[in-house]
């Protein structure tokens, strides 16, 4: 996670207090919630539970590739729990494990719209796949074949459908 800014309200005083280095603790005004982590992590102090007690003002982003270009456990876990209630999600789910993938050109879409996976032996592609099998809405609607050597196939099973009906 990249930090730009860490900021928090506090409910009760309304006082808006910010860390700004990683040991710039701040106490707001009432003493109910503190702030700090500056730039390298976000903990606060609060009293009961933090969405009663504090205003969430801070900035950040999360990362998606380690230093080594292997896939964070925050991108892995966003594939696993990645919501799909339609085909619309499942593309957004696929562009997502585009900025992933490690060989971009290891990663295919068709006109019909058939995901072709190829993880090349790297093993963030094969964490990556790891996920998606773990997303089970992912695996028992969009995923169509895995062959030996990292060859995997994903594609809505109504796209399947059409493609079949156009063949005819
Ligand atoms: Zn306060």
């Amino acid at each position: 996670m990249k930090i730009f800014v860490n900021k928090i309200q506090c409910k009760h005083c309304g006082d808006i207090i910010e860390s700004k280095t990683v040991h710039d603790f701040k106490t707001c005004k009432c003493g109910k919630v503190f702030v700090d982590g500056g730039h390298e992590y976000l903990r606060r102090g609060f009293l009961t539970k933090c969405e009663d007690d504090i205003i969430e003002l801070s900035e950040y982003e999360e990362e998606l590739l380690d230093e080594e270009g292997y896939p964070t456990e925050e991108s892995l876990e966003k594939i696993k729990k990645w919501e799909i209630k339609s085909d619309d999600d499942f593309e957004k789910l696929m562009d997502f494990i585009k900025k992933l993938w490690y060989y971009p050109d290891f990663l295919k879409k068709n006109k019909n719209k058939e995901y072709t996976l190829i993880t090349g032996g790297w093993s963030g592609n094969e964490d990556i796949i790891g996920a998606m099998k773990n997303n089970i809405i992912l695996h028992i609607t969009y995923w169509k074949s895995s062959e030996r050597g990292g060859k995997h196939i994903y594609q809505s099973l109504s796209q399947e459908i059409k493609t079949e009906k156009n063949k005819k």
